[in-house]
């Protein structure tokens, strides 16, 4: 279903589109504290003057969600539109213009939020006032919702709601953040559909010992301790495995290339020589760790705490690890893997786990997704994409949601902005985001 049939003017919505997004990056809700309420209150005046339903739910105070919802004709399961308010800090000296000004600068609007992810709040924001004002009736439910807290795990978010308030929230299918995105390789465009994300395991390692003079070094040195756990952790050696979303993505990326780079390049699925073709084809490093963590479980220590001074050996020292693990294995197994590693003598704290996730590749949502990028982008291939981090999309797939993340985004942008200084999206991807979204909407729910 195209918006031409339905006789809907897009260009209208576009600036309309820009100037709500301007005014939600000038709402100001890094996360910690988020204050995510002041954005719930925006976009409520928006939906009331409309007069769509919203519901403001606060989990602590200033942490608001709000869901809004456009009855459907109940034939089919609702779909879900969702997104997050909060955003991550700024380091304001480093960006080249104020970060929370939504000013508009050489065809691109700036500022935190622009692409992560402010943009989806909007447009889904759009997508449900197009469907009021065009008086469309859907044959599901379409319900908006945009949460606190997605940036620091979601308690006061996703993960609060799901426990508290599920039957609001419920649907068969749902668009996230995370994927839509337009990435150049090899001379080809590839538009993705996030349809996995890895799950992780945050773990603090305490280890205690008899404080004394570091001229007299015994064995019960709790620093060197640290250190030796770390590096049996790191040293552990990582399964690899590929799961549905990895082998698709890798097949078609393959199959857009010209013999021998298609053949070769398939071979990143290959435990024996995927490494080899990984570190000899891909340049950017960036890119390479990415194809790297999308095949394997990680481990990567980041907090150190141990001593004081320099000649005194200090009765504790600690290490927090950020351990990624891919869809397929058991969160819970895996944990006990690790603390068998880890030993005994050592005091472990999880700090915060979120199971991998993975959604089917197929689905009549990825249906709609996939006919709409062929009409907009005929030259592009779509590919399924897995996150190594997570997002709020995970907490909803274990609750048996289908959940995609695809919030649509030209190549021209560069999503290594997000959380990044200087984050901005142009207008034209905005556009595009907008006609793509809205078409995908509309095909999976007419
Ligand atoms: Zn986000």
């Amino acid at each position: 279903m195209d918006p031409l049939h339905h006789h809907i003017h897009t260009k209208k919505y576009h600036s309309e589109m820009i100037h709500h997004l301007g005014n939600l990056i000038r709402i100001n809700t890094r996360n910690p504290p988020g204050n995510e309420l002041e954005a719930v209150k925006y976009i409520t005046k928006v939906f009331d003057k409309e007069k769509v339903d919203t519901i403001v739910l606060e989990s602590a105070p200033g942490r608001g969600n709000l869901i809004a919802r456009i009855k459907g004709d109940g034939s089919k399961k609702p779909l879900l539109l969702m997104s997050h308010l909060d955003v991550v800090g700024v380091e304001p000296e480093k960006w080249d213009h104020d970060p929370f000004s939504g000013e508009i600068i050489d065809g691109s609007l700036w500022g935190r939020g622009a692409l992560d992810c402010k943009n989806s709040v909007v447009l889904w924001m759009m997508i449900l006032l197009i469907l009021k004002r065009e008086k469309i009736t859907p044959k599901r439910d379409v319900i908006f919702l945009a949460t606190a807290d997605e940036e620091t795990g979601g308690r006061y978010g996703a993960r609060w709601l799901l426990d508290n308030h599920f039957e609001l929230i419920e649907a068969e299918a749902a668009l996230n953040e995370g994927g839509g995105f337009g990435r150049e390789f090899l001379g080809h465009t590839f538009y993705t559909y996030q349809t996995a994300e890895k799950g992780n395991i945050w773990l603090r390692l305490t280890v205690r010992g008899k404080a004394g003079h570091a001229s007299m070094p015994g064995k019960s040195n709790p620093t060197l301790k640290v250190i030796h756990l770390v590096n049996r952790l790191i040293k552990r050696k990582g399964r690899f495995a590929v799961t549905d979303t990895v082998r698709k993505m890798v097949e078609v990326m393959s199959e857009a290339q010209r013999f021998p780079v298609n053949i070769l390049m398939k071979q990143i699925l290959n435990p024996i020589l995927s490494e080899t073709i990984i570190s000899a084809a891909i340049k950017d490093e960036a890119t390479a760790d990415g194809f790297r963590a999308m095949l394997k479980n990680t481990v990567c220590p980041t907090v150190l705490r141990a001593g004081q001074k320099v000649n005194v050996i200090p009765s504790e020292a600690s290490a927090e690890v950020d351990i990624r693990i891919l869809p397929g294995e058991d969160s819970e197994k895996t944990l006990e893997d690790l603390i068998r590693i880890i030993g005994d003598d050592v005091d472990v704290e999880v700090l915060d786990r979120v199971p991998p996730t993975e959604s089917p590749l197929d689905h009549l949502l990825a249906d709609s997704i996939r006919k709409t990028m062929a009409r907009h982008k005929p030259d592009s291939f779509l590919i399924p994409l897995m996150l190594p981090g997570s997002s709020d999309g995970a907490f909803f797939r274990t609750k048996g949601t289908v959940v995609y993340g695809f919030t649509p985004v030209l190549p021209m942008d560069d999503m290594g902005l997000a959380h990044a200084h200087n984050e901005r999206i142009s207008l034209q991807s905005l556009e595009f985001s907008l006609n793509v979204g809205l078409e995908t909407v509309l095909d999976f729910v007419l």
